[in-house]
């Protein structure tokens, strides 16, 4: 080698994209019926531990918060390549919907991760973008429960309640689209770290795909758990894992997380698309090391 000098500087400017290459991200936090305040911290890691993305987080006001304490968040949304929901609480001042709104039509990225799609069961706009959702009334007047039947996408318009889970446990993820940005080359089976497998999810369901499912002991259908969709001119990556930490901190989660935000921002996969080699197989959860975590407790298998 006649410039290893030169090798070793390329080598270095490859391996860390400076900060102005980088895709803005900013996670929304701030209400949950989960532990929001531990679960945005792995988000955080699990995107820039991909080095694709610089990430900050916006935190609204805490639940029962008067109007002036609403009145003084309102994130610029513009600023930001692609929005990440860790939030399920009371609805956002209409300033700040319509500005959220604005934004994903217009081109802008969301990703919706687990309860975030229980959130705003009254705003319809929000429903149009994660396309279903569970609880909060949710019921066929929302849309059909959407699930996976024979290979394709099923709409199941007949009467009940949006949203049920059973007792958590590890599942497989099984791709039903291998061809896509955000799955291409991941195995079409792989194991989940324990976590809650939602089911009956209901909404409009419109310009919505799914991609990976997990079949339900409750439903015994083939719920999904990775989504995308178009909402204007922008695009949406729904997951519906992710109850707790250690659902979180695993290799399968952390890869479609960072595929599913990179693909929201720009519709590919360009910086995230290689399959690590600790991707989890059939068998065998692949589980993220992260300092101090997990700080929740998994529940013990129901004999
Ligand atoms: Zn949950």
């Amino acid at each position: 080698m006649r410039y290893p000098l030169l090798t070793i500087a390329t080598l270095t400017l490859a391996l860390s994209a400076p900060a102005a290459n980088k895709l803005k991200v900013l996670i929304v936090d701030g209400q949950n019926n989960h532990k929001w305040d531990i679960t945005t911290p792995v988000l955080k890691d699990a995107l820039e531990s991909s080095t694709a993305f610089t990430v900050e987080v916006s935190t609204t006001p805490q639940k029962g918060s008067p109007a002036d304490a609403w009145a003084s968040w309102n994130p610029t949304f513009s600023d930001y390549a692609v929005i990440v929901s860790n939030y399920n609480g009371e609805p956002w001042p209409q300033a700040v919907r319509s500005s959220f709104d604005a934004y994903v039509k217009g081109g802008g990225g969301f990703v919706s991760i687990h309860a975030a799609n229980n959130s705003f069961p009254e705003w319809k706009e929000y429903n149009q973008m994660i396309g279903v959702g569970g609880w909060g009334g949710r019921d066929e007047v929302s849309g059909p429960w959407l699930y996976v039947k024979d290979g394709k996408l099923f709409r199941d318009t007949s009467a009940g309640k949006g949203g049920a889970h059973g007792a958590q446990h590890e599942f497989i993820v099984e791709i039903q689209n291998s061809d896509h940005p955000i799955t291409r080359g991941l195995p079409k089976r792989w194991l989940h770290a324990k976590d809650e497998l939602y089911s009956r999810l209901r909404g409009p369901a419109e310009n919505v795909e799914i991609l990976a499912t997990a079949m339900s002991d409750l439903t015994s259908q083939n719920e999904p758990n990775l989504m995308v969709l178009s909402y204007g001119q922008g695009r949406v990556f729904h997951t519906t894992l992710g109850h707790a930490d250690y659902s979180m901190l695993d290799r399968g989660f952390y890869e479609t997380l960072q595929r599913g935000t990179e693909w929201a921002a720009t519709g590919d996969t360009k910086a995230t698309a290689e399959v690590p080699a600790d991707f989890p197989s059939e068998n065998k959860v692949a589980i993220i090391k992260l300092n101090g975590y997990p700080k929740q407790a998994a529940p013990a298998p129901k004999k």
